[in-house]
């Protein structure tokens, strides 16, 4: 006999958790289950330990500058990777812990450990343990994917979940991947003291991004010292002895580099494979993403999909907001749906990319009117006080309507600062407003009324 609940959260990352509360704090008998770490991608091998390493590699990068502000260290700056791993471990857990800790002391709510499989559309087996519910959300998130280049199997490789357990200096880092994980990671780990080389297999790196942003991407990686190897069209791998060599190109330029250890960062595939879905009736598409409405319905009544399995958003923000669309809908009869949501994210190498709504390329490729302004960091006078002029702020406006249409600000400070264009864009509100607003001396954020003051034609 299944054991019955109202509801069945699957997945313990960014949406599941706190949906289950809400459901249970709403009088509903509800089951979540995690077959690994409480938290999930984000929490144990995503954005919070990242971002905790990226700290450390900081602090290092600042060690190393200290002669331009005037300071003086007088010992030689090591770096202890046990030590950066340990504060990271430490971070990661706190976080975990804290998750968990909520999760139990909620009541109506069971947990349960282990793997998650559909029997049916109501009914679902962890273990040998049936469990039976009308309401099933699944949250299942995704992994890194290993593509099958040639000799892959011959080496070892590192993915981002794997490099948590690194504790040691790489002394060759190749970076397979120049998108958002793989540069996170190629900056870290030369700024702690490895080589680091990128292999991109697009002519560029971030490819999604507009042209002038990878470029200046790409200088700023350089200045510190990392090979950017694009258009690697042929990628494949050979042991070497104790290295790998990573065959890079059929045509053009190297064609080989060979270093200490692997990192594949190519892309990141959903947690679906193995859910049992074909049991349940729920549809995919061909990349295994489940197909939801714009309120995160599956096909199936009375089953929703959020987070990164939905193919509707890649980051915690997005998971969260799904989270969100579905209690306001199911709890609060407020209708919420994910077109509502506005693109905005962030790159966090340094100084960090904030993103919100289109690139010029997309708004070039929409064909509407539209004004443009652009400001190098260099004239940033916050910027220039803490002696990091690395990058440029960019912002596109609707001629007719004057609503902004998107901004790319690479700068110090931008993953906050961005936040500034984002909330006018959920205001819905003309740009007049930002540029009319009176910010605070000295900030970033001071120069965005410059900025709009200054818009020319998108030519
Ligand atoms: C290196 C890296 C850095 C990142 N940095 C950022 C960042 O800075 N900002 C940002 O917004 N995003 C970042 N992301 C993306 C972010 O981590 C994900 O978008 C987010 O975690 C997605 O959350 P989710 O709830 O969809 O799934 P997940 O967090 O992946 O959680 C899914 C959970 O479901 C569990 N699960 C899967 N299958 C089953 C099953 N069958 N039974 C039981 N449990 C199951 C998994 O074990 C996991 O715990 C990063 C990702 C990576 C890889």
């Amino acid at each position: 006999m299944a054991t019955k609940y109202d509801a069945i959260v699957i997945g313990t990352g960014q949406a599941g958790p706190s949906l289950a509360v809400r459901l249970a704090k709403a009088g509903m008998k509800v089951a979540i289950i995690e077959r690994k770490r409480f938290g999930g991608t984000c929490v144990n091998n995503g954005c919070i330990p990242t971002k905790t390493l990226i700290a450390s590699a900081r602090a290092v990068h600042i060690a190393h500058r200290v002669g331009d502000y005037g300071v003086t260290i007088r010992s030689p700056i090591a770096v202890d990777m046990e030590k950066v791993k340990a504060r990271k471990d430490a971070v990661v857990r706190q976080s975990s812990e804290g998750l968990e800790k909520w999760l139990m002391n909620t009541q109506n709510l069971t947990i349960y450990e282990g793997h998650a499989r559909f029997t049916n559309a109501h009914k679902v087996r962890v273990g040998d343990e049936p469990l039976q519910a009308d309401k099933i959300f699944i949250n299942v998130g995704g992994r890194a994917s290993t593509p099958l280049l040639p000799g892959i199997d011959e080496v070892r490789y590192l993915n981002n979940s794997t490099m948590m357990d690194v504790d040691f200096l790489p002394e060759h880092l190749i970076v397979i991947g120049g998108s958002y994980v793989g540069l996170e990671f190629a900056q870290m780990y030369r700024r702690f003291g490895s080589e680091v080389t990128v292999v991109e297999m697009a002519p560029r790196l971030v490819k999604r991004e507009d042209e002038d942003v990878s470029e200046n991407i790409k200088t700023i990686l350089e200045g510190e010292g990392i090979k950017i190897r694009p258009s690697a069209e042929c990628i494949a791998f050979e042991k070497r002895g104790d290295k790998v060599a990573a065959q890079v190109d059929c045509s053009r330029g190297d064609k080989t580099v060979i270093g200490s250890h692997v990192l594949l960062a190519v892309g990141r595939v959903p947690n679906t494979n193995d859910l049992g879905l074909e049991h349940a009736g729920i549809e995919v598409d061909k990349r295994g993403y489940i197909q939801v409405d714009d309120q995160l319905h599956t096909n199936v009544p009375g089953i929703y999909a959020l987070g990164d399995c939905n193919g509707r958003g890649a980051f915690t923000h997005t998971a969260y907001n799904d989270y969100e669309i579905v209690a306001a809908n199911l709890l609060d009869g407020d209708h919420r749906c994910v077109t509502d949501r506005i693109t905005a994210y962030a790159l966090y190498i340094d100084p960090p990319l904030g993103r919100a709504g289109m690139t010029e390329a997309e708004v070039r490729k929409s064909g509407r009117k539209a004004l443009i302004g652009k400001r190098p960091m260099t004239q940033v006078g916050r910027a220039r006080e803490k002696g990091e002029t690395d990058g440029f702020m960019k912002i596109l406006v609707d001629v007719e309507t004057k609503k902004i249409l998107g901004a790319s600000l690479l700068g110090i400070e931008c993953d906050e600062v961005i936040h500034s264009i984002l909330d006018v864009m959920y205001a819905n509100a003309p740009y007049t407003v930002i540029q009319r607003a009176t910010h605070i001396h000295p900030t970033v954020t001071e120069l965005i009324p410059t900025m709009l003051g200054e818009l020319k034609p998108l030519e």
